[in-house]
């Protein structure tokens, strides 16, 4: 009797041993599933990621792998891209005669961001995300050479450029050199003609789109000397290769009408030319009501001689 029982300890010894272990085995299914797992809840683009031109429409989940021995779902969420459909309904398209004309609260609407107050002269300042990304690019090169960028003036909507021009209308506040036009100037045609010197008529303004500053000092002759003319030096060396461009260059030959010479009003090409194309095809001077003197709009040819007279390199 002990042969046989010796033989089956044995044999039970030894069939133990040879059974693979089982050790691996346990973190099998967790690296089958971790996978799976990851694949099933792929990251989700936010809106605020996605490339800012991108229509609604076109804005989707990714499509999730499949999975092997797992059939693809047939039917994605599409909450997601309800939701940012909805969202930026609500809101002008940059290629819209609203949005063109300023007339949304930047502080709400979802192309724009919030600068850092530390790059400003002011706070609560906003520009289009695409925009402030060139900037933060340019005002780095900048600093390494010693140059400091300081945004005086970012996005202005409508309603702020009307404070800011029937203040100038009504003689609440002077015109720089301290001309009071309530007092010295009766004729709308000649006040709207002053006050253009240097300030947009409401719903003309590039402040309005997100893609224009005002850097360092709202003065010409501040960039000529010291540290302006370091800085202005800089800036047409450099701020193109960022698509910063100077809007109002001197008067003369290349640029006969518009604004005078603004040294530090720079505008970001790549979206601002978008939206000066879609300006001149759907602006008219008789677009330009809600404020006083806005009747002398189609006289002046606001569009042809303002909106559009410009440094030709940002036509
Ligand atoms: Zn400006």
């Amino acid at each position: 009797m002990q042969k046989p029982i010796l033989a089956f300890l044995i044999f039970l010894i030894l069939g133990c041993q040879s059974k693979p272990s089982n050790h691996a085995a346990d973190t099998t299914p967790a690296a089958v599933n971790a996978p799976q797992l990851a694949q099933k809840t792929p990251p989700q683009p936010s809106a605020d990621s996605l490339p800012l031109d991108t229509p609604p429409e076109t804005i989707t989940n990714p499509t999730p792998k499949p999975i092997p021995s797992t059939p693809p779902k047939s039917t994605p969420a599409p909450s997601h891209k309800k939701t940012v459909s909805k969202r930026q309904n609500n809101y002008p398209k940059m290629t819209s005669k609203k949005y063109i004309t300023g007339r949304f609260n930047q502080r709400k609407h979802p192309d724009f961001v919030r600068l850092d107050d530390r790059y400003c002269a002011y706070p609560d300042m906003y520009l289009r995300k695409e925009v402030y990304a060139a900037f933060l690019k340019m005002r780095n090169a900048a600093q390494k050479d010693h140059i400091r960028l300081t945004i005086r003036s970012a996005t202005r909507n409508f309603f702020t450029q009307k404070r800011i021009w029937e203040n100038k209308w009504t003689g609440k506040r002077n015109l720089a050199g301290g001309e009071n036009l309530a007092k010295t100037t009766k004729s709308p045609l000649l006040r709207a003609k002053k006050i253009l010197r240097y300030s947009s008529m409401p719903g003309s303004s590039r402040h309005h789109w997100g893609t224009d500053i005002d850097l360092n000092d709202l003065a010409n002759s501040y960039f000529e000397s010291g540290k302006g003319y370091k800085m202005y030096q800089w800036m047409l060396k450099n701020a193109h290769q960022y698509g910063f461009y100077q809007v109002y260059t001197a008067k003369g030959p290349k640029r006969p009408v518009g604004y005078n010479e603004e040294r530090w009003h720079w505008t970001y090409l790549p979206t601002s030319k978008i939206i000066l194309r879609q300006a001149k095809k759907i602006l008219k001077d008789e677009d330009f009501t809600g404020f006083l003197g806005s009747q002398t709009a189609p006289q002046i040819h606001i569009v042809q001689n303002y909106v559009l007279g410009i440094n030709p390199e940002c036509l």
